[in-house]
């Protein structure tokens, strides 16, 4: 697999010190990590400011390598940011922003197991299911070779797409908001918890058998009730969307989720924030608000919304369109869902847009 960013590894957690101790650095470092790292991002802080450097940890919950904003990155020389590969548009802005970033993308803490593979390619033989797009999150998508070479053992053709290379870095790789690397073929997965096999199953409809290396393979029908909860709240905020009434856009100020392509389509002013929250809604008082930033949010944390009509643009899209289906809100936004955005304020030109692609 070729590499075409600053990402080096994948690591195993334990492994992070030791290879920052190896790092030349030097000045400001912005240091990031999620959650789960937080405590490693602390030691690597002690050994950079070991180095002499100038060290600030990032205590927000940076979901991604989308999570940072200009203006944390200002005056910094580095970027550190563990757990994740790299986004290289994101890279390219730190870079024009005089900022070197590093990633240091970490492994899940288990591995797949064979008898994982297996089961999943008899969950998919009962199916009829002969060939499957292969995909992983970034804590598992170096196993992806090896999972191939099993699934063709057991007489299952797997296909590692490409991606889209402004947004994905390593081929098979998915981000929750870009699953450009899986063409129209019934999907397996490597990855641990919901949230990336349901952005899947809704982006291509296919049956998803996720092989998650801590609880084992979870068959196809067992997401099928979340994909249903979560579609019938989606399908009734899209319906209570009107137009004619008063919409608030809010984008969001990270680096990794400024959608200049949709918020172009809207036009207008916009509001900013690094997290949409129910205090940043109540702040707005308007009962509707288009968020332009990571586009699962209004999807995945509707509970935490359900006073307000929360949109992401291709949902506006298709309210706009009296669409019956859904569509996962991508970054970058598909073109029909920047012409059909283009219609809500009689906004820019179709030429001013730029395409989407996934
Ligand atoms: S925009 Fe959202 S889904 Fe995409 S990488 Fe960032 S946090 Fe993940």
């Amino acid at each position: 697999m070729r590499r075409c960013t600053s990402a080096d590894g994948p690591y195993d957690e334990e492994d992070v010190p030791r290879v920052v101790e190896d790092l030349e650095v030097s000045g400001r470092v912005l240091v990031q990590a999620p959650d789960g790292l937080k405590g490693i991002a602390r030691e690597v802080a002690d050994i950079l400011e070991g180095k002499g450097c100038e060290v600030v940890l990032d205590a927000g919950r940076v979901f991604g390598a989308c999570d940072v904003t200009p203006g944390m990155a200002a005056g910094a020389d580095y970027l550190l940011h563990l757990g994740h590969y790299p986004i290289p548009e994101v890279e390219e802005e730190l870079r024009r922003l005089g900022v070197r970033p590093i990633f240091l993308p970490t492994r899940g803490r288990k591995a797949v197991e064979e008898w994982m593979v297996e089961e999943a390619a008899e969950i998919l033989r009962s199916a009829g299911v002969e060939e499957v797009d292969l995909c992983a999150t970034a804590q598992h998508v170096h196993e992806l070779d090896r999972v191939a070479r099993l699934l063709e053992r057991e007489g299952i053709r797997a296909h590692v797409g490409r991606g889209d290379p402004g947004r994905v870095p390593e081929p098979g790789l998915v981000l929750g908001c870009n699953f450009s690397c899986l063409e129209n073929r019934p999907v397996v997965i490597v990855c641990s918890g919901r949230f990336h096999p349901l952005g899947a199953r809704l982006r291509t409809g296919q049956p998803v058998v996720q092989i998650d290396p801590t609880r084992g393979v979870i068959d196809p029908e067992s997401l099928e009730e979340s994909v249903r909860r979560v579609l019938a709240v989606r399908l009734s905020k899209i319906r209570e969307f009107d137009p004619e009434e008063d919409v608030e856009v809010v984008g969001s100020t990270c680096i990794g989720q400024r959608r200049e392509d949709v918020l172009k389509a809207l036009g207008g002013a916009r509001w900013e924030v690094r997290y949409l929250t129910e205090d940043v809604l109540r702040s707005l008082r308007c009962d509707q608000c288009i968020y332009c930033g990571c586009p699962r949010v209004p999807v995945d944390e509707a509970a935490r919304f359900k006073r307000w009509v929360v949109l992401n643009p291709a949902e506006v899209a298709a309210a706009l369109q009296g669409a019956q289906g859904y569509r996962l809100d991508e970054i970058p936004a598909d073109r029909g869902v920047l012409r059909a955005l283009r219609g809500l304020r009689n906004g820019s030109a179709a030429d001013d847009v730029p395409g989407g692609g996934s």
